[in-house]
Parts: C-alpha cells; sequence; structure tokens
C-alpha cells in the first residue's frame, strides 16, 4: 500500500479527481476525512458526536479525533493499493501524526485554484449524501436535476457549503493547512496542478504526477 495526498483549499476539487480516479482504476482507493466524520456524525457514534459542532462551523475537528479514524483505514488497508488520502492530514501536527505512524506517502498533490473560483464553485456544489458523488449545477450537472447519477438518491447541498461558513473554512486553508506546502516541499513530495482545467483534465493531470 502506498499514499498519495491530496492538498487543496476546500471546494478546489480535489474530492472530484480522487472520485473520478478511483472509479478508473481499480487500484485506487479515495479516502475523505470529511467522509469518514460525516459518517460518523450521521450514526451518531461519539467521534462524530464530538466532531458536529466544530465541522458546523467550518473549523477543524480536534487531531486526534481525525488522526485515529485515518490510522484505523490505514491498518485495514493491505495489498497492492493506492490510498488517495483527501482531507488528511490538514495541519502540520497532523502530518507528523501520519509520519509517526510510519504511513508511506509516496506524494503530496497540490490542487491550485484561486479562492475567487472557489467562493463560485461551492455555491453550486450539490452532494450525493448516499454514495457521497460530488456535482456542480453548471460545471459537473447530474443527467436529472437534484437526483444522483450513480444510486439516485435526491442531490443536497452541505451544511458546510453555505457562504458564511466557506469564507471561515478558506480562513482556516490558509491559516492551518497551507504551511504544509512548504513542509512537503522540504520532503520533496510536493507536486502541484492547476486545478481550474474543468474536471477531466483536472483528474488527467493530477494523475500524470501523483
Ligand atoms: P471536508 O469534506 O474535507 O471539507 O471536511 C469537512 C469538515 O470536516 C471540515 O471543515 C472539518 O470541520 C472536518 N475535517 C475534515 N478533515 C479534517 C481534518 N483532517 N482535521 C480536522 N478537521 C477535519
Amino acid at each position: 500500500m502506498n499514499i498519495v495526498i491530496l492538498l487543496g483549499a476546500p471546494g478546489s476539487g480535489k474530492g472530484t479527481i480522487a472520485g473520478r480516479l478511483a472509479a478508473e482504476h481499480p487500484e485506487l482507493r479515495h479516502v475523505s476525512s470529511g467522509d469518514l466524520l460525516r459518517g460518523a456524525v450521521a450514526k451518531g457514534t461519539e467521534a462524530g458526536k464530538a466532531a458536529k459542532a466544530a465541522m458546523e462551523a467550518g473549523q477543524l475537528v480536534a487531531d486526534e479525533l481525525i488522526a485515529t479514524m485515518i490510522k484505523d483505514v490505514i491498518a485495514e488497508t493491505t495489498g497492492d493499493v493506492t490510498m488517495l488520502l483527501d482531507g488528511f492530514p490538514r495541519n502540520v501536527r497532523q502530518a507528523e501524526i501520519l509520519e509517526a505512524i510510519g504511513a508511506p506517502v509516496k506524494s503530496v498533490v497540490l490542487v491550485d485554484v484561486p479562492d475567487a473560483v472557489i467562493a463560485d464553485r461551492i455555491a453550486g456544489r450539490r452532494t450525493c449524501p448516499q454514495c457521497k458523488a460530488g456535482y456542480h449545477i453548471h460545471a459537473l450537472p447530474p443527467k436529472v436535476e437534484g437526483v444522483c447519477d450513480k444510486c439516485g438518491a435526491k442531490l443536497v447541498i452541505r451544511k458546510d457549503d453555505n457562504p458564511d461558513t466557506v469564507k471561515d473554512r478558506l480562513q482556516v486553508y490558509h491559516a492551518q493547512t497551507e504551511p504544509l506546502i512548504a513542509y512537503y516541499e522540504a520532503k520533496g513530495l510536493l507536486r502541484k496542478i492547476d486545478g481550474d482545467q474543468g474536471p477531466e483534465k483536472n483528474a488527467a493531470a493530477f494523475f500524470a504526477v501523483m
């Protein structure tokens, strides 16, 4: 098993890239920390209860809480698999935790998108609550409006995708997550792609450098 980390702001489209690539390549597995946390909230587990308020406010949940979930997924993943790790690490401390558990990070790909583009993207974002597929009302619409192509569930707007929370999430990204760019650059692991080329080209560009 090895790991490719997706680095980028909320709304950079890194989840869409990982989802697309995992659907095309059986050896790739998309692991999203946000999806793990939303799953825990929906199930009402202790971790979910502890994470809920921070998530709804667009803040980060406690490092230990999400790190434990990620460690469990890594421990369960064996064989010839490349994990596309999306949303973790989110700060330098989490990167250090990942390193301390000896996770085999092969590369870190920054999906680069300007903030102004992101605000517009998030406003149009729709998500399948069942299979987690992502859509956009203009850039990546479902075949039938409001309905997931893959599983037929009714699409939703994520609670933390409202404009005020998005501002907070971008602020958190710049303050806490962006330092990871220098962190991984210093380790010689960082690659960068332009994340504003459309879903197909973004995914192809990512695959070419990962
Ligand atoms: P995402 O779907 O990756 O945008 O994550 C949604 C929310 O889950 C974030 O705004 C945070 O509240 C929380 N979250 C996801 N991943 C992490 C992480 N690695 N560390 C802390 N909080 C996280």
